[in-house]
């Protein structure tokens, strides 16, 4: 005897699976695990602390009359917090200056771009403006961002605007830190709702750890003590600029040819323009001073003579001295 099914019955037996499978498909294809929450099964262990803390140079937008948008209290708050949000991951930071800027509001792009004619190396910049404006909702106004050149992916900073919460710089350090997405979990710093005492989840610890110690190999970042012990001898601060600015009518390709001719006179990592040309006098590179030539002369003489072309038949020199400035990096 053949057995009908009623068609609600298959209906009823069926749909918690293909529901089941589309939980799972969307799980495996938006299920960013840096999108939404990371189901409690694979949430890692938190990390070692890492046990280092890095150097933030604040620079404030002062209005006309020389007041600054966010008072320094303000900013210790900010602070504070951030060093709470990232204490599990052994990571802190201090304030090693507050500095007058004068962009106020940040309208576009452009706006946000031209920061980066202020970055300084070896520190986390921070910015602190009266009003940034969402530049794909211009109706909006933000109260942070992690902001790159988009010419320059290694560049990057933090803005944040007068009308942050105190929990802002935790955030926005938080996307300096490898943590790029944000996550819809309450209480997580890295979500719109992160509240009063947000916290990162073991998985993005471990982002923090690893972006803080990729910064610290490539010297994006030096640590606090070693900021202080280059600062002391004058090598800090250093800005970001370029070097190499493009001449009136060049095209795009020679300027960048002619800077590699002239990276190959060694490594200028946090080491100044001066050090370097001495140190390359000392491999006999630049040739001996000659007597009664001023600096900038022979400066000059030198950098005519690496637009040239190395000269010297000797190998390049050792990277050992730029290797030695990251000696107080843990
Ligand atoms: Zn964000």
């Amino acid at each position: 005897m053949r057995t009908r099914l009623p068609l609600a019955w298959v209906l009823w037996c069926v749909a918690p699976i293909v529901a089941h499978a589309q939980a799972l498909g969307s799980r495996a294809s938006g299920g960013d695990p840096q999108q939404g929450d990371v189901p409690p099964l694979v949430m890692p262990e938190p990390p070692r602390p890492l046990g280092v803390a890095f150097p933030i140079r604040f620079r404030v937008a002062h209005d006309a009359a020389g007041r600054p948008v966010r008072d320094k209290e303000w900013l210790r708050a900010q602070l504070e917090r951030a060093n709470g949000v990232f204490a599990p991951a052994g990571v802190s930071f201090a304030a090693i200056g507050f500095e007058a800027i004068d962009a106020q509001v940040l309208e576009s792009r452009e706006d946000r771009h031209a920061l980066g004619r202020r970055l300084e190396r070896g520190v986390v910049n921070v910015f602190v403006v009266s009003a940034m404006r969402d530049v794909d909702d211009p109706r909006e106004w933000r109260r942070g961002v992690h902001w790159r050149l988009p010419w320059r992916r290694d560049r990057h900073f933090i803005v944040v605007t007068a009308i942050a919460p105190p929990t802002t710089l935790a955030h926005e350090l938080g996307h300096f830190f490898g943590n790029p997405q944000h996550r819809w979990v309450p209480g997580n710093v890295m979500s719109y709702e992160h509240g009063e005492t947000p916290a990162f989840d073991p998985d993005q610890l471990h982002r923090v750890v690893s972006l803080a110690r990729r910064y610290l190999r490539a010297k994006e970042l030096v640590t606090l003590e070693r900021f202080d012990e280059l600062h002391e001898r004058g090598v800090l601060p250093l800005y970001y600029r370029d070097p190499f600015p493009r001449e009136l009518g060049e095209p795009r390709g020679a300027r960048v040819a002619r800077e590699d001719r002239r990276r190959d006179v060694g490594p200028r990592e946090l080491e100044p323009r001066a050090a370097r040309v001495t140190r390359a006098e000392g491999r006999g590179g630049v040739g001996p001073r000659e007597v009664g030539e001023p600096r900038a002369a022979r400066i000059a003489r030198a950098e005519r003579r690496e637009g040239a072309g190395p000269r010297d038949p000797s190998p390049p020199p050792p990277r050992r001295r730029a290797r030695s400035m990251d000696a107080g990096t843990r």
